[in-house]
């Protein structure tokens, strides 16, 4: 206790003596990022900050689940300024728990578009990981393609791979088809997709594209970046992207599912101007182009184009239903999976 007393005295003395707040290149005690994105994602672009600015970057990384509980635990005594984290549904969780804080920067608003970030400004996208239909490219034609909806159709009785519907991206999937098609509905093609599965459900996506292109099953619904990341490793896989729900009216043309990375802002922060000043900078050209390299993903600005290993994949209009109602939606979407059988 007696020495967590001096070390607070001590932080206070050092930001005293920073006044303001140190400008470009002046010595601080740094920024605090709560991550759950791997090291290897995150280190580059935060080492660039630091050359940039003089404001050195700590960060610890864990899982979302526990790096929430860290910091409900630690409330205001927090030493995390950020959380990072992926998937809508858990920075939903975040400012629910009442861990982030609104921040008000022009910057950020031009830079995320308003559906990839809160509307109460606790937390804003970083990176786009659109969820899509995969397929052999040696068994199925695109002109059989269409929505996820259409993979309820018969014609794919025994052909369809899924991943856990443990996953929080098929939770946020199931979610959006909710807001899309309504329960009821949601619940009868999902039910047509269990009946569909080649096989049970498997545990990450890496599987789903392996068991297509071991000829298990013909298609299946991953997250862009792990195909791209196979097929960077090895490019005759016989597997390929397509994008759905592009065409036609209401949810078939509703575009395809998406989610984010993102951060925000921690409450207990005491680094609030430079915080936001490596979010608006991780928002920016710069880093939003080396973001999307580093993990295939898709930049959340609109003034960057795509990556040269993306382009290959082409362009693909992408569901607008704000990010939040994936976060709002995923305790029926949980429920509705049981019902439906979906393991
Ligand atoms: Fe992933």
């Amino acid at each position: 206790m007696r020495a967590f007393k001096l070390f607070a005295l001590l932080a206070v003395l050092v930001v005293t003596a920073c006044g303001e707040g140190p400008g470009a290149g002046s010595p601080d005690d740094g920024l605090v990022v709560y991550t759950a994105r791997k090291e290897h994602l995150i280190k580059p672009l935060f080492d660039r900050f630091t050359a940039q600015t003089g404001i050195q970057i700590r960060y610890v990384t864990d899982a979302a689940g526990p790096l929430l509980a860290r910091l409900k635990a630690e409330g205001e005594r927090s030493r995390a300024d950020i959380l990072m984290t992926v998937d809508a549904g858990n920075l939903w969780q975040a400012a629910e728990a009442g861990v982030l804080q609104a921040i008000q920067s022009p910057v950020l608003e031009a830079n995320v578009p308003a559906s990839l970030r809160d509307e109460g400004k606790r937390w804003f996208a970083l990176s786009i990981r659109a969820r899509t239909i995969v397929y052999s490219t040696e068994r199925v034609s695109t002109a059989d393609l269409s929505s996820y909806e259409a993979l309820a159709e018969p014609r794919w009785s025994g052909r369809l791979c899924l991943r856990t519907s443990k996953k929080v991206y098929n939770q946020s999937l199931i979610a959006t088809m909710i807001a899309a098609n309504g329960e009821a509905q949601t619940e009868a093609l999902i039910e047509k997709w269990v009946a569909n599965l080649a096989v049970p459900p498997f545990s990450n996506d890496n599987k789903v594209v392996e068991a297509i292109a071991a000829g298990q099953c013909d298609v299946g619904i991953v997250n862009t970046y792990y195909l791209a990341r196979m097929v960077a490793d090895e490019p005759d896989l016989p597997v390929a992207m397509f994008w759905p729900n592009q065409q036609g009216e209401g949810a078939a043309g509703r575009g395809v599912h998406v989610n984010i990375s993102g951060a925000g802002i921690t409450r207990a922060s005491q680094h609030v101007a430079q915080a936001q000043q490596l979010l608006e900078w991780l928002s920016g050209t710069d880093a939003q182009l080396q973001l999307a390299l580093l993990n295939q993903e898709y930049p959340v600005n609109p003034l960057v184009g795509l990556p040269e290993p993306l382009k290959r994949w082409g362009k693909f209009r992408a569901d607008d239903i704000p990010v939040a109602e994936a976060g709002r939606l995923q305790p029926a979407a949980i429920r509705l999976m049981d019902r439906a059988g979906y393991r």
